[in-house]
């Protein structure tokens, strides 16, 4: 599973702080962060800990399992972030 960003983010990082596995971007320091819409998960490094639920100020942040309806299409946003982003 992974743990999924919908679009209420309003990206203020405090759930890339509190990754333990640096799943979440873009960094705040990188060029990409201005650009982006809101912050993303990589399924493929995240360990679904669930530290970044507890940090989102706004409850954006969903398992993929159990997304809501309305916010299903995050899930292929977030995975296509870093499909293009890799080095992000
Ligand atoms: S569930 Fe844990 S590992 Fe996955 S993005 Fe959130 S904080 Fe990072």
């Amino acid at each position: 599973m992974t743990f999924v960003i919908a679009s209420p983010c309003i990206a203020d990082y405090s759930c890339l702080e509190a990754c333990p596995v640096e799943a979440i971007g873009p960094s705040p320091d990188s060029a990409e962060f201005l650009r982006a819409e809101q912050l993303y998960i990589d399924p493929a490094r995240c360990i679904d800990c669930e530290a970044c639920v507890e940090a989102c100020p706004v409850g954006a942040i969903f398992p993929a399992a159990s997304i809501p309806e309305r916010w299903k299409s995050a899930i292929a946003i977030n995975a296509a972030h870093y499909a293009e982003h890799r080095h992000v």
